[in-house]
């Protein structure tokens, strides 16, 4: 019988997925249960994915290259921007720097995981 004011949903994962977050969870050394804590964390990426389009309203993410992240920029006439991880630092190609609002947007986005050193490349 549901409880009121509950939802509930299953999710089906691939083993290899359950085994990076159960590890994960495990370093955590939380007390909350498993589900508990994969439930907080999708609540806290939702929240996060809405504080960035308020802090940055004319970025939007456009994709992934092999060592950076593309953005759109509406204050640069919806150009786009390339962040690359170069030297495991992200550097804008744009604004020539470290320390532009392309950078800090870059680093909130979730996407930002999948971004690949080239000189540094542990996958190799
Ligand atoms: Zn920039």
């Amino acid at each position: 019988m549901a409880r009121e004011g509950v939802k509930q949903i299953n999710i089906t994962m691939a083993k290899k997925t359950h085994d990076i977050i159960r590890k994960a969870w495990e370093v955590e050394k939380t007390d909350k249960k498993l589900s508990s804590w994969v439930l907080e964390i999708l609540l806290l990426y939702t929240e996060k994915e809405k504080w960035l389009k308020k802090y940055a309203p004319h970025l939007v993410y456009v994709g992934i290259d092999k060592n950076g992240i593309l953005l759109r920029d509406r204050h640069l006439k919806d150009s786009i921007v390339e962040v690359k991880l170069l030297d495991n630092r992200l550097w804008c190609q744009v604004c020539k720097e470290k320390n532009c609002m392309h950078i800090f947007y870059s680093i909130g986005l979730s996407h930002i995981a999948k971004v690949v050193d080239p000189e540094r490349d542990i996958h190799k």
